[in-house]
């Protein structure tokens, strides 16, 4: 037998380091070693022995054999680095692509020098007969802010945090000086760690009586089958299909609260742009201290102290986006995911993993529960629900009042017909102008994702789609039409196919020409922007939306941002410009995307005790995802788009594997292309394209991209298996290669 090697890599926080060392692992050690195991090594010249993770093993030596080292030995593992983690890395590197450096940072936060923070409190220096003797004295020579000091010392079971005394209390810090000398108290010191939730939320979680909701029956329900599920030993995967104040987040706390008496931990992932300041407030206000929060905000060196208060047991709830999903629990019990559908649950660096499956990986390995919800499930979640691998639950009801919009659907070719070549149709216009007399406010919505050069004709709405692949082409820098999934192009036609018409163009219209517009029709309107020049800057987002709850503007135009976060209860008016600027998005979850913005954006009116009405502008009003979002039915747009992801073998009812080359040279990004998926094909698999990307080329790397779908994911994971190896052996030093599985967007 040959000799066997080992890639360690030896230090995951710094970039330096941040490549595996090859080591010989000695006859010993044969056998023993596996991906993720944590192992001894010779470093540096001094050959220092320092710990490291073995990543890789295999029979070739990448150098000088006769400089090559020995691992010295196995080593035990940081506590960070748990076996559960290093295990999930390996789970996320199989899955999903990447080499196992890319999985172990993903997943272990990035060592940080623990900064500390001191905290203080104040203790009785003397037993409670001498405090209460002090106590009477203090009383008789009116030295108030001493009495109270010592009323509190006696009345409290614990230490009391010096920021209380002082805060609370009211108390100096001479008086407080003046107590310890005299021998009454004494101030402790203790090292901690910070704590992100800021502390406007602290103070403010105290002050309100708000407690736990008297659950409703149907809530109660989800609560009781969740923890007897937990009780008995069956571990699951839950869907919570509810509307936007349906009561979901009073189940989550619920089933939060259960989870910790239990002496488990809880992991509760929020979209990052849904984690506002009342989301907040709810959690802190049922957990106070026990919870911590992740967002992009933090600093590194707070992102790592959350890590260490999960570790040290100081923290049993963590409220975050996706990499909340890594914080190094000792035994989580349960993990929610609220607006499960949202597409930032999947990460764009490498590796690209999915937080719903990565979950659920998780919750294997402690054991734990999880539970999805959203007002409008992903077809994949729903899939799953219907092939009864989650069991589904349902909240119809609206437990804050507030009635369902009316929904206007205005055909814009009708109103091109008519004369109106506004982007404001004349049922719009008309609604805008009673709002602005009634005083009441509204808001504009425009969907500019779908805007990646699509074309469609303005007269009939007819939209040029691929023959092959039943999504839309899209507009080229050569004036031709492609598809970027297979490649099939065609020239820009003159006239529409369909009607003869020459009005055959891209959709343009920004938000700002919406503003500028807005204000022509009618002068004084009042008006706030969001999209992503207005909310570049740390906290504008936030602002933008309080500055429109404090009904500073008539009007707010927005992107897709404006949809989610804050309820507006004086809004009662939603217009939504182009509802086909995301339909005609070339690729299959365009429906799908439509439908869950259409169906928000139109649940935005009507929240408080005025009813609200909604205006859906659109060159489609046929379409299904338009239809079932007017009608606010879920069920029938899933029924609807499912039957067109099975017919066209797309996600969920199929897996799908993007390959996404990258490369300086075009020519030499599309040879290995063809070289890659010609090494599939020859495998017995078909292969869409490759094509070069939606976005060919971006900072002058060229981009090609070509797909295989497959029933099962497995068979996937195996052709990505197959071409890591003829990657690795191709030694590519100009071009890059990345692996999407089931991909979000049309690359
Ligand atoms: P969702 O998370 O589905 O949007 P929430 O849990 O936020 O719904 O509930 C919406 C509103 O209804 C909140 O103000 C919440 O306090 C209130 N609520 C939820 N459950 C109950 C209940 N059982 N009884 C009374 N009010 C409730
Ligand atoms: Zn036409
Ligand atoms: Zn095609």
């Amino acid at each position: 037998m040959g000799e066997q090697y080992a890639d360690v890599i030896v230090d995951i926080s710094h970039e330096k380091l941040d490549r595996p060392f090859q080591y010989r692992v000695p006859e010993r050690l044969r056998g023993m070693l596996e991906p993720g195991a944590c192992v001894q090594v010779p470093f540096g010249n001094g050959n220092r022995l320092i710990k490291g993770y073995v990543t890789e093993l295999g029979e070739t030596c990448k150098f000088d054999p006769t400089r090559m080292k020995d691992v010295a030995g196995l080593a035990e593992k940081d506590v960070d680095a748990t076996d559960k983690m290093v295990a999930l890395a390996a789970w996320i590197r199989k899955n999903y692509g990447s080499t196992m450096i890319q999985a172990l940072k993903t997943v272990l936060p990035a060592k940080q020098s623990v900064k500390k923070l001191e905290k203080r409190y104040v203790e009785s220096g003397m037993n409670r007969e001498e405090l209460t003797a002090l106590l009477g004295e203090s009383m008789r020579k009116k030295q108030t802010a001493k009495v109270r000091v010592l009323q509190a010392l006696l009345e409290q079971e614990t230490d009391i945090p010096y920021e209380w005394i002082t805060g609370k209390l009211n108390v100096s810090a001479a008086t407080i000086n003046s107590l310890v000398k005299a021998g009454a108290i004494r101030v402790r010191t203790t090292e901690g760690f910070r704590n992100p939730v800021k502390p406007v939320v602290r103070a403010n979680a105290g002050e309100s009586g708000a407690g736990p909701k008297r659950l409703s029956d149907s809530q109660r329900h989800i609560v009781e089958t969740v923890l007897q599920d937990m009780e008995e030993g069956r571990q699951k995967t839950y869907l919570l299909h509810g509307i936007t104040g349906s009561g979901k987040t009073e189940v989550y706390l619920e089933l939060v609260e259960s989870v910790i008496g239990r002496g488990r931990q809880a992991v509760v992932l929020i979209p990052e742009i849904a984690l506002t300041y009342q989301t907040l407030m709810r959690f802190y206000r049922r957990f106070g201290d026990r919870v911590s929060v992740m967002n992009s905000t933090l600093s590194p060196g707070e992102k790592y102290d959350q890590c260490r208060r999960a570790m040290e047991g100081e923290i049993d709830v963590i409220i975050g986006p996706r990499s909340a999903l890594f914080t190094p629990f000792p035994n989580i019990g349960l993990i929610i995911m609220d607006e499960e559908h949202e597409g930032s649950y999947k990460s764009e660096g490498t590796p690209k993993y999915h937080a719903r499956e990565t979950a659920m990986e998780v919750a294997r390995l402690h054991g734990a529960s999880v539970v999805l919800g959203s007002a409008t499930p992903s077809m994949e979640a729903y899939y799953r629900a219907e092939e009864g691998e989650y069991e589904l639950f349902s909240l119809k009801e609206r437990l804050t009042g507030g009635s369902l919009p009316t929904v206007y659907t205005v055909d814009l070719r009708e109103e091109l017909k008519q004369g109106n070549r506004s982007i404001f149709s004349r049922k719009l216009q008309e609604l805008l102008a009673d709002r602005l007399q009634k005083g009441q406010q509204s808001m504009l919505f425009l969907n500019r994702r779908g805007y990646a050069g699509f074309v469609s004709c303005r007269a009939c709405g007819q939209v040029m789609k691929c023959p092959h692949c039943d999504v839309s082409l899209s507009e080229h820098r050569d004036g031709r039409l492609m598809c970027h999934y297979c490649g099939y192009s065609e020239p820009k036609p003159k006239l529409c196919p369909k009607c003869g018409s020459k009005y055959i163009l891209g959709f343009k219209a920004g938000t700002q020409q919406i503003e500028e517009k807005l204000k022509e029709l009618f002068p004084g309107v009042r008006t706030l922007r969001m999209d992503g020049d207005t909310t570049k800057t740390k906290d504008s987002y936030e602002k933008i939306l309080s500055s429109f709850a404090n009904e500073e503007a008539d009007v707010l135009i927005g992107t897709q941002m404006i949809v989610k976060g804050h309820d507006f209860p004086k809004v009662t008016l939603v217009g939504v410009l182009a509802a086909d600027l995301s339909l005609a998005a070339n690729d299959y979850r365009a429906g799908e995307r439509t439908f869950q913005l259409l169906t928000q954006a139109v649940g935005r009116a009507g929240r408080g005790e005025l009813p609200g009405e909604a205006v859906i502008q659109t060159y489609q009003p046929e379409h299904y995802a338009v239809t079932f979002a007017a009608a606010q039915d879920y069920e029938g747009f899933y029924e609807e788009e499912i039957l067109y992801r099975e017919m066209g073998g797309y996600p969920p009812a199929a897996h799908m594997l993007a390959v996404q080359i990258f490369a300086r040279e075009e020519e030499a990004g599309a040879k290995l292309a063809v070289r890659l998926a010609d090494t599939v094909k020859e495998g017995g698999h078909q292969v869409l394209g490759p094509a070069p990307a939606t976005i060919g080329k971006i900072n002058d790397i060229y981009r090609f991209v070509f797909y295989v779908k497959k029933a099962d994911y497995g068979q996937l994971v195996e052709i990505k298996d197959g071409l890591e190896k003829l990657i690795f052996s191709l030694q590519l030093r100009q071009e890059q290669v990345q692996f999407d599985f089931d991909p979000m967007i049309c690359l």
